[in-house]
């Protein structure tokens, strides 16, 4: 099979017949030997209705519908699962994202040996206060962050080779990092391919102004665990000592005070400084160790992804 389009939608069903047509469009002018994997994200509309009635039309339209709505990350990550062609693609199902970029987005994949590239919505037709500035914001922190050149993180129009899909796991709101946790995963070729954007519509959108504050603390998780997730020690050993070493100097000047002159410890800025760097130093440590603990009984921990092998 050649591609796998993986749809993730939520209340949609007004735009899924139309999304459906364009795309068996696109795939029979280009021949491909396609699948669509649309995971209904417990929609409330008719959008199961209408996947049914897709399937019974085309076998090539495979449907999964979750009991309640677990978010777009969740959805991915079930359609990757099933994903069986070379080369996967996800895309909105609200008609923003055009079909007519999927042979191209392929191509890059197949000739030009990315492991993933994104779309770049470089024309934008959303609100302008709602999402255009937040957005450019969210991505300039994201690429300063991660390293990865990319202008639109976000995109939902995405290709995949197949193996990178199915060596990550999305989970919560990670949708929108999906390129920094495949980077992390040791997927290294990450490329950007300007696409068309279209104005929604139909319906409305599903996400709100949280996406934001919740957007920097799944980064934040990120890359801590890119970097700390093995070794926690490393972070919170590091940090304790410091702390402890404050500690220690504050409590040389109390001493050399003491010695000075007679006044009472209590009284000195200092004490408590030492007290303070102490404790927190202390508690550190303890969270390095249990840190650890936690670590020493993942089941991913000795997880690796091996690229090649001569056995
Ligand atoms: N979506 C989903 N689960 C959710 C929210 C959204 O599957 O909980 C789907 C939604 O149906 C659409 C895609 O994710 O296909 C992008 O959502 P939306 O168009 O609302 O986001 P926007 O384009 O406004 O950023
Ligand atoms: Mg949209």
């Amino acid at each position: 099979m050649d591609i796998s389009i993986v749809v993730p939608l939520f209340n949609e069903d007004e735009s899924l017949p139309h999304l459906a047509e364009w795309i068996d469009r696109v795939m029979a002018a280009h021949g491909f030997i396609y699948e669509v994997i649309m995971v209904d994200d417990g929609s409330r509309d008719r959008s199961w209705a209408v996947i049914e009635q897709l399937r019974a039309a085309n076998p090539a339209y495979k449907g999964i519908k979750f009991r309640r709505n677990y978010g777009k990350s969740a959805a991915l990550n079930v359609g990757f699962g099933q994903a069986q062609g070379d080369v996967v693609i996800t895309m909105d199902a609200d008609l923003q994202d055009s079909p007519d970029e999927v042979p191209e987005l392929y191509r890059m994949i197949k000739e030009e040996g990315y492991d993933l590239v994104s779309g770049w919505k470089k024309v934008r037709y959303d609100s302008k206060i709602a999402k255009n500035i937040p957005s450019k914001f969210f991505n300039w922190t994201t690429r300063r962050m991660s390293g990865i050149k990319l202008h639109d993180f976000n995109c939902g129009l995405k290709a995949y080779r197949n193996d990178v899909v199915k060596s990550i796991e999305v989970y919560g709101e990670m949708h929108r990092y999906i390129p920094v946790i495949a980077k992390w995963a040791g997927f290294s070729r990450i490329g950007e391919k300007v696409v068309q954007h279209r104005k929604r519509e139909f319906g409305v959108t599903k996400f709100g102004m949280n996406r934001f504050v919740n957007g920097y603390l799944d980064l934040m998780s990120i890359m801590f665990m890119s970097k700390f997730g093995k070794q926690p020690m490393h972070f919170f050993g590091l940090i304790g000592s410091v702390s402890l070493l404050l500690g220690v100097v504050a409590l040389v000047v109390v001493l050399c005070l003491k010695i000075a002159g007679r006044m009472a410890l209590t009284n000195s800025v200092w004490f408590y400084l030492a007290m303070f760097f102490a404790v927190v130093g202390l508690m550190l440590f303890l969270a390095g160790f249990i840190g650890e603990l936690v670590c020493r009984n993942s089941t991913t921990r000795n997880q690796y992804l091996i690229e090649k092998e001569l056995l």
